[in-house]
Parts: structure tokens; sequence; C-alpha cells
């Protein structure tokens, strides 16, 4: 809940933030003093409602933040509208090249929901954190700690969706590929057993083969998104289980315009060395996927915003690693002039400095 103030109460916020380090003194409660709390001390709201406001920095619309698309759904649980990110499919950038041309970027493999990092938007998950963090005086570098806290808890809880934990079969326990098109598991697990025959007039022993039981997928992170949340894409992480290391672009830290050219130069790069060569894109690709290495460098300014992360990993160990490149495999799916369709498949781990 929000209240406009009328000009003479705004001047009274002004001046209170101007004084901001003798209130917090005489304030020594838990609460960030913010324009938000300013406003609520004048406006005769309670703190905890002008919580809200406090200012999160968040990528916004210049960064690459905004290259994610969400949408709206209706939380189960919660019965209120909250924000997901639309299905990969549906997922596209066009990024105006020259001369009429235009880039179609398209990802596939869970590339977009494995890869792409946002920092949390949830202030009451910073103001956690914040206040645990006593122990920094400085009031606005503690809340830069309770942001970076907030964001290393949402980072490994998004890793934790790609363990076996959350995306094995709930039912049975089998992974994912167990289970044809998300249905019946396929599963059949051999035994040492009494076989129903006889053999020299005793009940025989030998291998029993046990079909699995169950009749269709159903992975704790999905049920969680799906069926009690009611979000409509229901496992963007199906496949995925990995137990170690992911490297993650932290879209907050990247401004757009910058994402895009680095695309774009990534591509017209391989682009030129192929045609060097004398070979189209994906000639030389034995797997069939007639997929290209290109390398996303985002330099020297942005160094910090790729993170090579498992869940002891602390984020600031990861961003001193200093990282920002990485190499991903890009497919040629539509060749027209005009509007050529390009699509991340994967990011080889490896590569990543
Ligand atoms: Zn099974
Ligand atoms: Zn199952």
């Amino acid at each position: 809940m929000k209240q406009a103030l009328i000009g003479s109460q705004q001047k009274s916020v002004d001046s209170i933030m101007a004084c901001r380090s003798l209130i917090d003194k005489r304030y020594p409660n838990h609460l960030r003093l913010t324009a938000g709390l300013a406003h609520a001390m004048i406006s005769g709201l309670s703190p905890k409602e002008e919580t809200q406001v406090m200012p999160l920095s968040i990528g916004d619309d210049s960064s690459s933040r905004s290259l994610l698309v969400w949408e709206k759904y209706k939380d189960k649980q919660l019965k209120v509208d909250r924000d997901t990110r639309i299905d990969q499919a549906a997922m596209e950038w066009l990024i105006a090249v020259s001369n009429g041309v235009t880039y179609c970027i398209k990802f596939s493999g869970n590339f977009h929901k494995k890869h792409f990092y946002t920092s949390t938007k949830k202030p009451e998950n910073v103001q956690a954190e914040y206040d645990k963090l006593d122990a920094i005086k400085d009031d606005t570098a503690r809340w830069l700690a309770a942001q970076e806290a907030a964001d290393e808890v949402k980072f490994r809880k998004q890793l934790a969706h790609r363990t076996r934990k959350e995306q094995d079969c709930g039912t049975c326990g089998h992974p994912a590929g167990d289970h044809p098109a998300s249905g019946a598991c396929a599963k059949v697990t051999q035994s040492i057993g009494p076989t129903g025959k006889m053999k020299n007039g005793k009940p025989e022993r030998g291998p029993i083969f046990t079909p699995c039981t169950c009749v269709k997928y159903a992975p704790p992170y999905a049920e969680k998104r799906g069926g009690m949340q009611g979000k409509p894409s229901v496992n963007p992480l199906v496949g995925a289980t990995t137990a170690g290391a992911n490297d993650v672009i932290w879209m907050d830290k990247i401004p757009r315009a910058h994402f895009e050219k680095v695309i774009v130069a990534a591509i017209q790069k391989r682009m030129s060395e192929l045609k060097n060569t004398g070979k189209s894109w994906g000639e030389g690709d034995v797997s069939g996927d007639k997929a290209e290495h290109v390398e996303w460098d985002f330099g020297a300014n942005h160094r910090g915003c790729i993170l090579k992360i498992d869940q002891k990993t602390s984020l600031a160990d990861a961003k001193a690693k200093n990282y920002s490149s990485v190499e991903v495999l890009m497919k040629l799916d539509d060749t027209d002039a005009k509007k050529p369709v390009f699509t991340a498949c994967h990011l080889d781990g490896k590569k990543t400095k």
C-alpha cells in the first residue's frame, strides 16, 4: 500500500533523508531508513508496509535482464498474480544488424533457464538478509551485502532445481530419461530371486525382471511449479540434471545493447572465419547438429558477469574469478538472408574465461 504525499509532506521526507545518519542512530531498529520508510513516518503507514518500496539495484530496462520475457500467472497457493519466465520455445530476440538484416536469436536445450540468471526482485528476501548483517555499520554497504546474500540464496536454489533430487521422478525415483515423453516409466529392474519354475524338485532361483509400474514422470520441481503454484511452464529444466558446477550469465550486470552487440559480433566473427576457409555454417559439425562454437565475450568492463557456481561457491568468490566470456554452440536454423535464425543450444563450461 502506498500513499501519495502532498508537497509539504514530500519536503519533510526530503529533510528526513538529509539527516539520515542522525535518525539511524536515534531509531536503531532493523529497518533500513529509506525514502520509503521516511514516507511511512510522514504518512502514518506502518513501516512494514513501506519496506516494499526499498530500492533494489537490479538491472533496469537498459540491462540484459530486460531481454528476458516474463508472463503473469495466478499462483494457486498464494492466490496472487506473479511473474514467470515465458517458455523457452516462445523466446526470441530480434537484433537489428544493418541494411535491413535482423538476427533472430532463439534457444533450445533448456539454455535460457540454465544459463541466464537474474538478481532477486523480492525486497522481503533482501530485508531478511539485511537483518542478519548488523555487523556491517555502514548502511549502504550493509544493504548491498544483503542484496548479494539474497542473490546467492536465489542462485543456489536455481542450481538445486537441476539436481537429481528435484528432477528424478518423485513417484518411482527414476530419471526423466526413463519416462519416454514424460509418460510411463520404462525402467526394468533386474534382481535375483525365485523364478517361479522348479529345478531338480526345488524352486529355481535366477534373474527376475521387474518393470517399473509408474505411469507418469512427476519430478518434485515440476510438481511444485505446475501442480502447486500453477506456473504455465512446468519444467523448463527437464533432462538438464547436474550435480556439479553451472556457468551462468548474470543478466543484471550487462547492458542490453552491449549483450546484443556481443552476440552479433560473435556470429559475424565465426562467419568470416568460415568464409575464409570456404565452409558454410555447421559444415564441420560431425554431430549432425550443424552448429558452430561462437564466443560471447563481454569484455574487460564486465568482468564477473559470468559466474561458475555450485552449491558451495559463494557469490563473492565466483565474482572474484572475473570471468567475462563463454563459448556457446549456435545452430543456424533459418538461412533467410534478411532474417537468419540462430539457436543457442549449449554452453561449454570448459571454455569459460
Ligand atoms: Zn520408474
Ligand atoms: Zn516415475
